[in-house]
């Protein structure tokens, strides 16, 4: 038993950890034993401050998304007079994974943080989209176009890193 491991987090998640090979009626053995437990600790579980984080981020996306489809358009109209890309929408979205990304159908997406980035860094995140548009991958080819707009791309790539998506 000792290779189990159950833990709770502060959202109420819980977890429980076991080697691949355990079978699921000795981890359902466990929990059962452990539900005592795992029922005082989800006491100590803020629900209703979770929920209103979970809604203040709901807003703040809602207010911010006009704000940054505004910005991020205009530094792409700005950017593509020089590459002439053609694209078919820009989308923003509340997306923690990537700051931004390009469909192999045209499409840029952009998290709405974007807009709210430092201005270099801003814009070097809309010639990079811009430039999958050709290059859709991070060739040499694809950095050769990026460094016609941002040839300090390399500094501002190490400087996005201290922003959180
Ligand atoms: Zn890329």
């Amino acid at each position: 038993m000792r290779s189990l491991r159950l833990s709770v987090y502060p959202d109420g998640a819980f977890v429980v950890t076991a080697p691949k090979w355990y079978p699921l009626y000795v981890i359902n053995k466990f929990l059962q034993e452990k539900s005592d437990w795992l029922f005082e600790k989800l006491k100590n579980v803020d629900f209703h401050q979770l929920a209103v984080k979970k809604q203040s981020e709901i807003n703040c996306y809602a207010a911010g998304k006009e704000y940054a489809r505004s910005v991020i358009a205009d530094r792409v109209e700005f950017f593509n007079r020089r590459y002439h890309f053609s694209f078919n929408r820009i989308s923003i979205k509340n997306q923690k994974s990537c700051w931004g990304s390009c469909s192999a159908k045209k499409n840029l997406n952009f998290s709405y943080k974007v807009a709210s980035l430092p201005e270099e860094l801003c814009d070097y995140i809309v010639v990079h989209e811009l430039c999958h548009l050709q290059e859709l991958n991070h060739g040499q080819k694809f950095w050769e176009l990026v460094k016609m707009t941002v040839p300090n791309y390399n500094e501002l790539r190490r400087k996005l890193k201290n922003h959180i998506k």
